[in-house]
């Protein structure tokens, strides 16, 4: 008697189940000096198109088969772009594009970005009855010019009162996001804006420095020698300082750029840093589907009417080596407070690790290494250095360690 040949396996890729969506909101009602992302200006609405172009996106996942919606989603986080200026019904509209029944679990964190002359009383208790319970506010500063100088909408009391309508409505998990390294020309008191934002007694603040990126007005402007890029000293001091007060003030800054009150940090950026899968929909978000990332077209309209003709608006994909992968994971850990666990790196690593305790810029916490606020100042150049110890060595984790 012979054996009956064990029937075939499916051998197709199963789908990366989705927990964590980002979903990008394209429009804003006037672009920022100094602003490269993936915006077109539209001075209100959009609303409708922009859920069918989700929507189509959605529809086209199943064929794709690289990602599948998990049922319950741990988070979801709307960025932009200036979601709030999708108006009230917007998040409504998309929680129907994702299936709502797969946004009320426990714990279950859905972040959308606003801008604080958008977030009307209106928009904000319309977001919370849709299910929006963390509003990350581009509030940047308080100071009238440099706000005009940015280009930004709002005036110094436009963040007060956006803060009250999101409590109004129900939302108190507010993030706002603080600028830092603006021309010193512009007479912007760091120290007040850190005060006035500690004022708002919101949970969660988020710092950016300004970059000149090379295509955007601003980037023309230092070119032409029409405006001064922030020196190194004052962009330091002023990350220092920011530390400073933030953590005096009850903060953990447990991320490079994120300060929060016990139990506010953000759950959906946890996911980037820790290298969980996630999806993205909207026109330039990236998906990350281990080891596949891949990123949508940039431009609305090309990604718009991709969709719209039922093809995939993905633009490129990249396939992580196991090595990438590997210093992807360092540099995300490096970012965080929790740091990098030292027997993940090779015994080769100690010596760089020590010469960065000695030196102040990192410090062994337990079984891992962080870097401390002098060392996230230096994030970039001490990554590159301990990527040229570990791009060499295939053997991580190899035994005890003396950093
Ligand atoms: S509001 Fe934000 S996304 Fe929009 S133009 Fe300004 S910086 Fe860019």
């Amino acid at each position: 008697m012979t054996t009956p040949p064990a029937p075939a396996r499916d051998t197709a890729p199963t789908p990366t189940r989705a927990a964590s969506v980002y979903v990008h909101a394209p429009f804003c009602a006037r672009r920022c000096f100094y602003c490269d992302f993936a915006v077109s200006v539209r001075r209100a609405g959009g609303a409708e198109e922009w859920l069918e172009a989700l929507r189509g996106e959605v529809a086209l996942l199943e064929r794709e088969g690289l990602f599948e919606l998990a049922d319950a989603l741990d988070t979801l986080y709307v960025g932009g772009g200036t979601p709030s200026l999708l108006g009230p019904d917007a998040m409504s509209g998309l929680a129907d594009v994702l299936g709502r029944e797969r946004l009320g679990a426990t714990g279950f964190e859905w972040t959308a970005e606003a801008n604080p002359e958008s977030l009307t009383p209106d928009v904000a208790a319309s977001w919370c009855a849709a299910g929006v319970n963390r509003i990350s506010l581009g509030l940047q500063t308080f100071h009238e010019p440099a706000l005009r100088w940015m280009g930004r909408l709002h005036g110094s009391e436009g963040p007060v009162a956006a803060v009250r309508a999101a409590r109004d409505a129900g939302i108190g998990n507010v993030s706002v996001d603080l600028i830092f390294g603006l021309p010193a020309s512009l007479g912007r008191s760091w120290d007040e804006d850190l005060g006035r934002a500690l004022d708002l007694g919101v949970p969660h603040v988020s710092l950016y420095g300004l970059t000149v990126e090379y295509g955007t007005p601003l980037g023309r402007a230092v070119r032409e020698g029409r405006e001064t890029p922030v020196d190194e000293e004052q962009y330091r001091a002023e990350f220092l300082r920011a530390a400073e007060v933030l953590v005096g003030a009850g903060y953990e800054h447990y991320e490079v750029s994120n300060f929060a009150l016990p139990g506010f940090r953000s759950r959906h950026n946890a996911v980037y840093w820790h290298g969980g899968p996630y999806l993205g929909l909207g026109n330039g978000a990236h998906a990350y589907a281990p080891p596949v990332r891949r990123w949508n077209h940039r431009d609305w309209t090309e990604y718009r009417e991709s969709v719209g003709a039922g093809a995939s608006p993905e633009a490129e994909r990249e396939h992580l080596t196991a090595q990438a992968t590997r210093l992807e994971r360092v540099w995300l850990g490096l970012r965080t407070s929790e740091g990098v666990a030292i027997g993940s790196l090779p015994r080769r690593a100690d010596a760089l690790l020590g010469r960065w305790v000695a030196a102040g810029l990192a410090a062994r916490a337990g079984d891992a290494i962080r870097l401390t606020t002098e060392g996230w100042l230096l994030l970039d150049e001490l990554t590159v250095d301990l990527d040229q110890v570990l791009g060499a060595d295939a053997d991580l984790g190899d035994g005890p360690h003396t950093a």
